[in-house]
């Protein structure tokens, strides 16, 4: 009986990707392995840091660098190193702001349901640009001066998420923030692939980055990385630490935390609520090892092989469409009727099959491969020519 089983939970098959809501990936033999020895010895929690800070930074190219448990939490942990420094009383005042800067500025068109997590720092968000995109007439997005613009005496920060479309171009938004010594944190969550974005933001000269571990990383569902100035870092772990010990017996390691440019100890602060276990951390580590060790060609090799076999087995069915799009992750494209009703009965039969099911209204599943364990192809193709076959009789 498998430990799901055991309680009761069902297992789906994931063909949407290695998302939050459906438990994100699976993690190779070496990471749960790693884990599973990681949990079975105890370590000092700011010394397990600052190991993780060294090779984090060999292989981003930052100053330092910290797992956390998410992007998200990165986000937040970045935003209160933003506004606090290393100053313990407004660590310990933090969500209020209150005589701080505490404005953070934001492309309106980057807005999304992540920036909670730079809310939840106590900051008003700060938006610039009007995206005229949607009425179909416009062209324009954001641009850098009115970035420089919304800078002022309050602004802690400028937060940018990395995505395709994203704009103005990030070398443009460091430039005006770093003329007004304004940091730039950027959300790098679900950018990789490619692996050259693991020190593409850095070199660029971003203040702080925010990857996801548990998307294409492959590791652990809850953990991430926040890398950038050591500084910065330096903050993000001191809110994010368990910090009740007293300050004479507190001999943190010097790589990661510079105890000797501390006026005294916050309690704990705002990012305790993000704390992640030892087992997180060692499991994020070796995958980013692993991450790194593999080429994204091969990467890509696997997963194209993924999507051949599952069109393979779905082309000569009338009513399916099917074909594969290429792209940094290949996924398969099936047409169809139907295709809002036939995405949720995928995921209410027996297996539950989660299909991406943001493209439905254009009448199409799309499925990601990197989720799909070998015995799921078939099974995947077997229950789409099911429920075609019912929809037509
Ligand atoms: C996934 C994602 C996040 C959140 O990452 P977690 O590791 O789940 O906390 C934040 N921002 C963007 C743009 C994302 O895609």
């Amino acid at each position: 009986m498998s430990i799901y089983e055991q309680l009761g939970v069902r297992t789906i098959i994931n063909a949407k990707g290695p998302s939050t809501r459906v438990s994100g990936g699976r993690l190779a033999p070496e990471v749960t392995g790693a884990m599973a020895e990681a949990a079975t010895y105890c370590v000092d929690m700011a010394e397990l840091q600052a190991g993780a800070s060294k090779i984090i930074s060999e292989i981003t190219g930052a100053e330092a660098g910290i797992v956390t448990s998410g992007a998200a939490a990165g986000l937040l942990l970045g935003t209160a190193a933003c506004v606090a420094g290393l100053d313990p009383g407004r660590m310990a005042r933090l969500p209020d702001t209150a005589g701080m800067k505490n404005e953070v500025v934001m492309v309106r068109s980057q807005r999304n349901f992540y920036d909670h997590a730079v809310r939840a720092a106590g900051v008003k968000i700060v938006e610039v640009g009007l995206p005229d995109r949607v009425s179909g007439a416009g062209v324009r997005d954001a641009e850098a001066w009115e970035i420089a613009e919304a800078i002022n005496e309050a602004t802690a920060a400028v937060v940018y998420v990395s995505a395709r479309r994203s704009r103005p171009a990030l070398e443009e938004v460091i430039r005006v923030a770093h003329a007004r010594q304004i940091p730039v944190l950027v959300d790098a969550a679900a950018q990789l692939p490619p692996s050259t974005n693991l020190q593409y933001f850095i070199g660029l000269g971003a203040d702080l980055v925010a990857y996801s571990g548990g998307k294409a990383m492959g590791g652990p569902q809850g953990s991430g990385i926040l890398c950038g100035k050591r500084d910065l870092v330096m903050s993000a772990i001191l809110q994010n630490l368990d910090l009740d010990i007293e300050w004479d017996q507190w001999s943190p390691p010097s790589s990661l935390i510079d105890k000797a440019r501390l006026t005294g100890l916050p309690p704990h602060g705002i990012g305790r609520s993000c704390k992640l276990g030892k087992e997180t951390i060692v499991g994020l580590l070796v995958a980013l090892k692993r991450y790194r060790a593999v080429s994204d060609e091969v990467r890509h090799q696997e997963w194209l092989s993924v999507v051949h076999h599952l069109a393979a087995g779905l082309r000569g069915v009338s009513q399916l469409k099917v074909s594969v799009r290429e792209g940094l992750v290949p996924k398969l494209v099936i047409g169809l009727e139907n295709a809002r009703d036939i995405c949720r009965e995928l995921q209410n039969g027996e297996p539950s099959i989660h299909v991406d099911p943001a493209y439905v209204e254009d009448g199409q599943l799309v499925l990601n491969p990197m989720c799909l364990a070998e015995g799921d192809l078939d099974r995947v193709v077997e229950r789409i020519r099911a429920l075609v076959r019912k929809e037509d009789s």
